[in-house]
C-alpha cells in the first residue's frame, strides 16, 4: 500500500515536470526569425535612445498571415528577447497566451493593422520631445530633412472627445479604431497628454520615424523658442527628402543594431 502511494507520487511529479517542460518547450512561433530580430532589436534601439522607457511597444504584421501581429509579452522593451514574443489576432487576442501577461494597449496595434493593410509594423511611445505638441495647439511639424515624413503634418488624438474622463489608456478596440480613425493615412499620430504611434511598411522604418519624431519635437520646441519665423519642409520637399532617407534605412539601420548589441555584451 505505501509503496503504491510512494510511486502515484513519482508519477504525479514526473507528469508535473512533463508539463512544465512542454510549455517550455513550445514550437517556436512560424515567422522569419529576422522579423523577430528586428522587433528586439528595434525596442532596443528606442530604449536606448530614450524614446521607450518601460512603457511602450514594438510589433510587426505577422507576413505569413496578415490578420494576425506580432508583439512582446508585457515587458519593458529594453528586455525583450525573441522567446517573449507573441502572436496576436486583429481583436488583441493572444493565440496562444500560455499564461504570460499581455500589453494593455495591445488594442493600439490591432486597430491599426485592421485599418491600414499597408501597415507592417506599429510603435507605441511616451516620447517626452511630442508630449508639448500633444497637449498645445501648436502643430508638430518637420523642421529637418530626417523628419521629412512629418511633412503632411501629424493629427493630434484626444481619448476625451469619444469617451470623456478615463484613465487615458488604449484599452479596447472602441478606443483603438478611434485612434486609427485619426491616424487616417498618416505615418504618425499624437495621442493627447499620452505619448505617439508611428507606422511604416517594415519595423525598422517604423523605429526610424519613432526616433525622428521625437528628435524633430525636441528640435521644433527649440526653434519655436528662437523665436523669430521658422521656415518647414514642405509637403513636396518632405515627400523627395522621406523617399531618400528610407532608400538609406539599412545604413541607420546596422549602426543602431551594432550599438545596441555592443551595449548588450557590456
Ligand atoms: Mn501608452
Amino acid at each position: 500500500m505505501f509503496r503504491r502511494a510512494v510511486f502515484a507520487i513519482a508519477g504525479l511529479l514526473v507528469s508535473l515536470s512533463g508539463g512544465s517542460v512542454r510549455a517550455q518547450t513550445a514550437p517556436p512561433l512560424n515567422v522569419p526569425p529576422a522579423l523577430l530580430e528586428d522587433i528586439v532589436v528595434g525596442s532596443r534601439i528606442l530604449a536606448e535612445f530614450g524614446v521607450l522607457d518601460a512603457f511602450g511597444h514594438v510589433s510587426a504584421r505577422d507576413p505569413n498571415n496578415p490578420k494576425h501581429f506580432l508583439m512582446s509579452r508585457s515587458l519593458a522593451p529594453a528586455l525583450i528577447t525573441a522567446d517573449d514574443i507573441m502572436e496576436f489576432d486583429l481583436d488583441g487576442n493572444p493565440i496562444d497566451a500560455r499564461g504570460r501577461s499581455v500589453f494593455l494597449e495591445r488594442f493600439i496595434h490591432a486597430a491599426i493593422y485592421k485599418a491600414r493593410p499597408d501597415v507592417m509594423s506599429v510603435v507605441h511611445s511616451h516620447s517626452p520631445g511630442v508630449i508639448p505638441f500633444s497637449v498645445s495647439k501648436t502643430p508638430l511639424r518637420a523642421v529637418f530633412h530626417n523628419a521629412a515624413f512629418l511633412a503632411g503634418g501629424a493629427p493630434v488624438w484626444d481619448i476625451a472627445h469619444e469617451f470623456g474622463a478615463t484613465d487615458m489608456l488604449v484599452r479596447d478596440n472602441g478606443i483603438g479604431n478611434s485612434l486609427a480613425r485619426t491616424l487616417g493615412d498618416k505615418p504618425v499620430v499624437l495621442m493627447r497628454g499620452h505619448g505617439d504611434v508611428t507606422v511604416g511598411p517594415d519595423v525598422k522604418i517604423a523605429v526610424f520615424r519613432a526616433y525622428y519624431t521625437d528628435v524633430d519635437a525636441r528640435l521644433e520646441s527649440q526653434a519655436i523658442a528662437l523665436g523669430s519665423e521658422i521656415t518647414y519642409l514642405s509637403p513636396e520637399k518632405g515627400l523627395k527628402a522621406d523617399s531618400i532617407n528610407l532608400a538609406v534605412i539599412d545604413r541607420v539601420w546596422n549602426l543602431w543594431k551594432q550599438k545596441v548589441q555592443a551595449n548588450q555584451g557590456k
